[in-house]
């Protein structure tokens, strides 16, 4: 028979095939070797006679080229070239004698990757070396016990994989907020001289009420001491809390004294007093109306009042209360029967 028949035949076959999944070889590598061509010459022959079909096929496929897994292309091509090169260097210098002997142990192991390809990979990947662990933190552990707890929350926050600006705690925890209903503060500031760490602070020159996360240990004085009852606590940790500024829970407008224009107490209570006293007690009824005196800071109040002549004593003489001597002494008193 006429070689180039099965040649021809081979070699269309395994152009396909290198062009569909590769492993072309197979075909055309035996068939040379079949019709007499040396095993060395054989191999050589192939790749040359495939590699236009190769090329072709590559440039057909060139949108689909990219890394594979994390290594870029560049790598992989340069690999790629240096492995060839070096193989057909291999294969000049050997033998055709040593070759024949080598030759069905490499289409073994061609054979091998080719139909166990995906599992050795998967098998590969999972002894792959995983995520690194991160690196040990290096801060220096400072402070108070719960510096250090805090710091090192803060260093386990920023190697979490999914960090969370807040995390909510069970009632009782250490760390948290207190939120204040607004509406029900008067801004008396009981609680800023309640709280012992200073998480609760005022403004020396205005109504003001803040309050600084960080700081509070919720305890619970604050909430305890509010006349009001308008403090709640939020058990929380707030990554954020550490570097944030002391926040303004609320603030107002104080009233300026109206003798002297001194800023003292907070407007809306000082308008609020006066209204529940004007006309309803006492002190405030009659002739030279005394709410003056209210709007006054405490230095005025004492002079107006001084200039006035008001006497504080100047009240009806209250009933005195009875005591126990009083019912004995009436009891005593009453006619016997
Ligand atoms: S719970 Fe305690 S530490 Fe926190 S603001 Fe209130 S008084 Fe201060
Ligand atoms: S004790 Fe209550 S009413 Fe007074 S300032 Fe604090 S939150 Fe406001």
């Amino acid at each position: 028979m006429n070689p180039s028949l099965p040649v021809f035949g081979a070699g269309l076959l395994a152009g396909t095939m290198n062009a569909l999944a590769g492993g072309g070889s197979f075909v055309s590598l035996p068939v040379l070797i079949a019709v007499g061509v040396p095993s060395v010459q054989a191999n050589a022959s192939s790749t040359v006679g495939l590699f236009p079909g190769a090329a072709a096929s590559a440039w057909a496929y060139r949108d689909g080229l990219g890394p594979i897994g994390a290594v870029p292309l560049r790598p992989l091509l340069i690999t790629t070239l240096i492995g060839g090169a070096a193989g057909a260097l291999l294969l000049l210098w050997t033998a055709s004698s040593t070759f024949d002997f080598l030759l069905p142990w490499l289409l073994l192991i061609a054979t091998v990757t080719l139909g166990f390809g995906r599992q050795l990979g998967e098998a590969l990947r999972r002894i792959a070396p995983q995520e690194p662990a991160p690196a040990p933190a290096s801060f220096l552990a400072m402070g108070q016990k719960r510096d250090v707890l805090r710091l090192s929350l803060n260093e386990l926050h920023g190697v979490a994989p999914a960090p969370v600006d807040a995390v909510p705690l069970p009632a009782g925890a250490p760390f948290g907020a207190v939120e204040v209903d607004v509406a029900g503060c008067t801004l008396c500031l009981s609680c800023v001289s309640a709280c012992p760490t200073g998480a609760l602070s005022d403004d020396p020159d205005r109504p003001m009420l803040r309050f600084a996360e960080s700081a509070c240990v919720q305890c619970g004085l604050c909430k305890a001491t509010c006349p009001e009852k308008v403090i709640s606590l939020v058990p929380q940790l707030d990554f954020r809390a550490a570097s944030a500024a002391p926040r303004v829970l609320k603030q107002e407008e104080p009233f300026h004294c109206v003798r002297c224009g001194k800023p003292f107490g907070v407007k809306s209570t000082i308008e609020r007093v006066i209204a529940k006293l004007d006309g309803k007690h006492w002190m405030y009824q009659g002739a030279g109306n005394r709410l003056e005196a209210l709007k006054m800071c405490d230095t005025c109040r004492v002079a107006a009042v001084t200039e006035a002549g008001f006497d504080p004593y100047g009240a009806q003489p209250r009933q005195r209360p009875r005591t126990t001597d009083d019912y004995l002494r009436e009891r005593e008193s009453k006619p016997k029967s």
